[in-house]
């Protein structure tokens, strides 16, 4: 073996992709019994309609290294992501648009005018000194309409005061003055034609690759454990960084997520794959609804899959999506941050090693960087 990867996610399987076409034998373990991580779908039995395991995956980018690279794997559906949002009963387009400004303010604003209006009711912050996701938010798109479709949406899905979550977040989402209701500004987008595990396990499938499922790299019953095999391998570490220096630091706050799945005995439950509830009074975020993500398919036409999504704190056991970043996280990251530089032949990367979102595509354009930059060099 020449390379260990820990983790199967985009940003392993990238890195294990890169080393072998290279000739370096590699071995990508992880805890869990399939690959891909969060990216991984799977047919739901009844209906085999593709469901996305651990929450819906759009793959979006600008980044022509990147696209060219992820369609060596697979090809992608002109699926274009639309979302919107039940706001006391009453459907909305995402993200705010001039659709969304006009309905709820029962109006027929140009553009012009809405951008006067909007101004005026953003007036309390400026954007640029924005000091959290708040003023931020308020700054955007003023007060109303972030009390509206941000406040309680974001209370539900941080559980943490909007003044003490970093302004980024909310830079997410774009504003738009025109009925452009995209939900993503990318130059490409779509979904893998034939699914994301097909996509993920031709990234895996090359004879210098060796994937070992259900391995625990803290498990010392298995052969390539931490305690065994730092220092007598590079390896590529993708999982939690508070994780690999046993909390050292403290524990990094996580957000993480509960999915209630359900096949429904209808051919269409609301009409859209994404479904927000902006208000505190549904317990949920979203509703997913998968077959909407593949229009293009033969799906059954009296049955679907629906998945309600909530958002709660994660402890250790749980699966971390989303790094919360408060403050006391990031003074812990820097530390974490300085404990790898410590370990030798040992790189970290991807959302969990970095403690960063990122969506598929950055976590793939950033393992071509590190393999580029760092790890060729290393092997
Ligand atoms: N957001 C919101 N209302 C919405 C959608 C998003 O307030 O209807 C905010 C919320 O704070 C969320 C952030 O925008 O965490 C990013 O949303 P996005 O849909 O990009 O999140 P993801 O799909 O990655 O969970």
């Amino acid at each position: 073996m020449d390379l260990l990867v820990v983790g199967s996610g985009f940003f392993g399987l990238t890195i294990a992709e890169r080393a072998a076409s290279a000739g370096k034998r590699v071995v990508v373990i992880d805890r869990r019994s399939h690959i891909g991580g969060n990216a991984y779908s799977e047919a739901e039995p009844e209906t085999g309609i593709e469901v996305h395991r651990y929450g819906a995956h759009l793959f979006h980018t600008s980044n022509e290294t990147v696209w060219e690279y992820v369609n060596r794997f697979t090809t992608f559906t002109n699926y274009v992501h639309k979302v919107y949002s039940n706001f006391k009963d009453e459907v909305y387009p995402l993200p705010i648009n001039l659709g969304t400004i006009n309905q709820f303010f029962r109006a027929a604003y140009g553009p012009q005018q809405a951008r006067e209006l909007i101004a005026e009711q953003a007036e309390e912050f400026d954007t640029k000194s924005a000091q959290n996701l708040e003023e931020k938010g308020i700054s955007l798109i003023g007060r109303p309409l972030y009390e509206a479709f941000i406040r309680d949406y974001t209370a539900k899905q941080w559980q943490t005061p909007t003044t003490d979550l970093p302004a980024e977040i909310i830079s997410r989402l774009p504003v738009r003055y025109t009925y452009d209701n995209r939900y993503f500004n990318d130059t490409h987008e779509g979904l893998p034609t034939d699914g994301y595990t097909a996509w993920l396990e031709r990234m895996a499938d090359h004879p210098n690759i060796e994937v070992r499922l259900d391995t625990d790299f803290f498990d010392e019953s298995q052969p390539l454990n931490k305690r065994a095999v730092v220092g007598t391998v590079p390896i590529v570490y993708t999982g939690p960084v508070d994780r690999y220096f046993d909390y050292a630091e403290g524990e990094l706050g996580w957000r993480t997520l509960d999915f209630e799945q359900e096949v429904l005995p209808v051919g269409d439950f609301q009409g859209t794959s994404v479904m927000n509830y902006a208000g505190a009074d549904v317990p949920y975020t979203r509703i997913h609804e998968f077959r909407h993500f593949h229009p293009e398919r033969e799906y059954p036409t009296d049955k679907t899959v629906i998945m309600r999504e909530f958002s709660r704190f994660a402890t250790r056991d749980d699966e971390p999506y989303y790094p919360v970043n408060t403050p006391e996280d990031r003074d812990r990251l820097l530390k974490y941050r300085q404990l790898t530089e410590g370990e030798s032949n040992v790189l970290f990367g991807g959302r969990l090693g970095t403690y960063q979102y990122l969506d598929m595509h950055m976590a793939i354009g950033s393992a071509l960087s590190m393999y580029n930059n760092k790890l060729a060099d290393l092997l």
